[in-house]
C-alpha cells in the first residue's frame, strides 16, 4: 500500500536512508566521476552525506521542508566545489518550497523536486541535455507531477522511475558543461555521476515510503 504521508520525523529517517545509501554507493559514484570527470563525485558525496547525517542527528526540525532545508545546508558547507553549490540547492530551494509544511504528502514531495530542480537550473546554468544531474532531476519531477498521485508512495514510485529513466537517457547525452564536456563524443555511453546520485536518492526515498 505504501505511506499515505511522512511525518517530520519519517522525513528525518528517510534521509538519513538517502544518506546511508549514497555512503554505501561510493564505490558506483567514484566510477561513474572516474569515466566522464575527475572521480571525485563519489568522495565528495560521501563527505556530504555524513555531514548530513549529523546535522539531522543534532536537531529537532519543525517542518518537513526545514529537514530537506537543513540536508541543503549541510551538503553545501561540507562538499564545497559545483557538485556541493548544486545538490545544496536542490535541497534547500526543494525544502523552501514546502518550508512550513508538517507532513510531507504528494503535493509536498513533488514541489521538492520540481523546485529544487528549477533552483539547479538557475544556480548551475545547466539545460536538459547538457549531461548533468539536471538531465535525472527534471524528468523525475516532470514525473511526479503527471502522475497526479494520492499518497507519498504512489508520487515517489513516479518520481524515481522518472530520475531512473533520466539517468539511463543520460548515456546518450554528450556533455557540453563542466569537465566531461572536454571528452566530447567520448562522453557517449556512460551515464553523469550526478544523475547517478539522483537516481540512487529517489530510489531510496520510494523504497522508504513504500
Ligand atoms: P566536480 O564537478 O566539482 O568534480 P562532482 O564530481 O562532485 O563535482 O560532481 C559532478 C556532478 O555534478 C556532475 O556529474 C553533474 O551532474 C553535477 N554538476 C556539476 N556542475 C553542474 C551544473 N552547473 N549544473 C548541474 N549539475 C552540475
Ligand atoms: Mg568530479
Amino acid at each position: 500500500m505504501g505511506k499515505e504521508t511522512l511525518s517530520i520525523t519519517e522525513t528525518r529517517d528517510m534521509m538519513v536512508a538517502v544518506a546511508d545509501k549514497i555512503i554505501e554507493a561510493e564505490p558506483i559514484l567514484t566510477d561513474a566521476d572516474r569515466a566522464l570527470g575527475d572521480g571525485d563525485h563519489g568522495v565528495g558525496m560521501e563527505r556530504g552525506m555524513n555531514a548530513v547525517k549529523e546535522a539531522l542527528a543534532s536537531e529537532e526540525f519543525p517542518s518537513v521542508g526545514k529537514v530537506f532545508m537543513a540536508v541543503g545546508m549541510a551538503m553545501m558547507s561540507s562538499m564545497g566545489g559545483a557538485s556541493g553549490a548544486v545538490f545544496g540547492t536542490l535541497f534547500r530551494s526543494g525544502g523552501k518550497a514546502i518550508k512550513d509544511a508538517e507532513v510531507l504528502d504528494a503535493a509536498g514531495i513533488v514541489a521538492v523536486f520540481k523546485e529544487g530542480t528549477e533552483g539547479v537550473m538557475t544556480r548551475g546554468g545547466a539545460k536538459p541535455g547538457d549531461k548533468t544531474m539536471v538531465d535525472a532531476l527534471l524528468p523525475a519531477a516532470e514525473a511526479g507531477e503527471k502522475a497526479a498521485a494520492a499518497t507519498v508512495s504512489e508520487a515517489l514510485v513516479a518520481i524515481a522511475d522518472g530520475a531512473e529513466a533520466g539517468k539511463e537517457a543520460s548515456k546518450d547525452m554528450i556533455a557540453t558543461m563542466g569537465r566531461a564536456k572536454t571528452l566530447g563524443e567520448k562522453s557517449l555511453g556512460k551515464a553523469d555521476a550526478g544523475a547517478v546520485s539522483v537516481a540512487i536518492i529517489a530510489a531510496t526515498m520510494r523504497d522508504f515510503a513504500a
